[in-house]
């Protein structure tokens, strides 16, 4: 039976996406239903189910280096931008693989609803 986790097929390469940067842990592709200019999406490549799951503050460290990185190859590093982790039901999380929204290119309502 094929993987039911789409990031983790996304990771593998099984499903397409518009992938951004990748190394042997992470990986960060565009988000397939955009909700400003920029909206790519940071994972890790092995199978977390959501922040409340881990306590790998250096893989934590490298996906928020990693956004600030892509921001400024993005250029909306000075206009400025959004890192969010929705976790769990409340949180709105809908897929249940860690990621790492990062969204910019448009200014920014608060708060989120
Ligand atoms: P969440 O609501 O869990 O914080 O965010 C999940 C995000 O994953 C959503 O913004 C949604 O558009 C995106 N997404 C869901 N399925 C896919 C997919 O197959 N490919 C890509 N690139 N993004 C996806
Ligand atoms: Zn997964």
């Amino acid at each position: 039976m094929a993987d039911p986790c789409i990031f983790c097929r996304i990771a593998r390469g099984e499903v397409p996406a518009q992938m951004i940067a990748s190394n042997k842990e992470i990986a960060a592709f565009r988000d397939l239903n955009p909700q400003a200019p920029v909206h790519i999406l940071i994972i890790p490549k092995n199978h977390i189910g959501s922040l409340d799951d881990t306590g790998d503050s250096y893989l934590l460290g490298q996906m928020v280096s990693l956004a600030a990185a892509i921001a400024r190859q993005e250029k909306i590093s000075k206009t400025g931008y959004r890192t969010v982790i929705n976790t769990g039901k409340d949180g709105g999380q809908s897929v249940d693989h860690l990621h790492l929204h990062l969204l910019g290119g448009r200014p920014m309502t608060w708060p989120p609803g």
